[in-house]
């Protein structure tokens, strides 16, 4: 992406490799149409490579859902949250299942390939900031650093404190002390991505419910939320007709939503902003006491990864 923005900044020859983060950002700030466009290039070309490869997830991808995000929910360049599902995949909590994760996801600090060994220290590293509120040795980082020592990857029971500890994560992969800090990837996404990648294995529509609710469908912001709250409790006051209402609450609710310079382009570009092979829906059911249906079986046979 970086040679992308010099070739948009009228400098094709200089070296992408010699830009740091501030000129970087510069970049990203002043040609946000170049980066939510490459974005998409990306992404569409590493779902064609998953969907064509089955060894990315050690089996054929029979379908997926992602969605970008942007601003106020992490950085202001888009991201992208996708869950796919893996055909004729092992249950997760059986040998074969535990095999097949530590094949697919993995937090090693030192590996053989010496590209992947450069990256997972250049961008599979967690440093705490104010995105994850680590403010102090007394405060949680909310993503779960630093995550404990694990000598074999297990499922955590949904039932167990683990799962609340761990911020909703199904499975524990083994780690040692010295990768405590090492983000789940998968060693051939890393390489095709070149970006930060957070992978995880999913066993039930209930923990992909979890993940829906906790990291995709986040509510708007909210000191966003309460000014539009006032200012519609306002217009109604003030004004008696319904159209000039209506149309005053539109248009404040247009001006009061924080949208980045990426998610304007993205918008007014036409370019996806969600995508999946099927429409479907996620059957779940709440557990033990909160129970307004009786358990579903999962529909898929699949196993899904996010
Ligand atoms: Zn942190």
């Amino acid at each position: 992406m970086r040679k992308a923005l010099l070739i948009a900044d009228g400098r094709p020859n200089e070296d992408p490799n010699e830009l740091d983060i501030y000129a970087t950002q510069r970049l990203v700030e002043m040609y946000p149409a170049v980066v939510s466009r490459h974005f998409m290039i990306r992404v569409n070309a590493l779902v064609t490579f998953m969907l064509n490869s089955d060894e990315v997830f050690c089996g054929q991808v029979e379908d997926y859902w992602w969605r970008i995000e942007f601003q106020n929910r992490g950085s202001r360049i888009p991201h992208l949250h996708m869950i796919v599902w893996i055909k004729d995949h092992p249950l997760l909590d059986t040998p074969e299942g535990l095999q097949r994760i530590d094949h697919v996801s993995s937090c090693e600090l030192t590996v053989q390939d010496a590209e992947l060994h450069d990256l997972v220290r250049k961008v599979q590293i967690h440093r705490h900031s104010h995105i994850c509120g680590k403010k102090g040795p007394n405060s949680r980082c909310r993503f779960g650093y630093p995550r404990n020592p694990c000598a074999q990857t297990h499922m955590v029971d949904l039932d167990s404190r683990d799962f609340i500890t761990n911020g909703g994560r199904v499975c524990n992969l083994k780690r040692t002390s010295e990768e405590r800090y090492v983000n789940n990837y998968n060693p051939i996404l890393l390489k095709l991505s070149q970006a930060n990648t957070d992978i995880l294995p999913f066993g039930s529509n209930e923990t992909i419910a979890h993940y829906i609710a906790k990291y995709i469908s986040k509510s708007e912001p909210e000191g966003v939320t309460n000014s539009i709250a006032q200012a519609i409790r306002e217009i109604r006051r003030e004004e008696s007709n319904i159209s000039r209402q209506l149309f005053r609450i539109c248009m404040r609710i247009l001006k009061e939503r924080q949208v980045s310079a990426c998610e304007c382009v993205f918008r007014l570009g036409h370019l996806n902003l969600k995508a999946a092979i099927h429409l479907t829906s996620i059957p779940f059911h709440l557990a033990r006491d909160w129970s307004f249906f009786p358990p579903i079986q999962v529909e898929k046979s699949g196993a899904p990864f996010i």
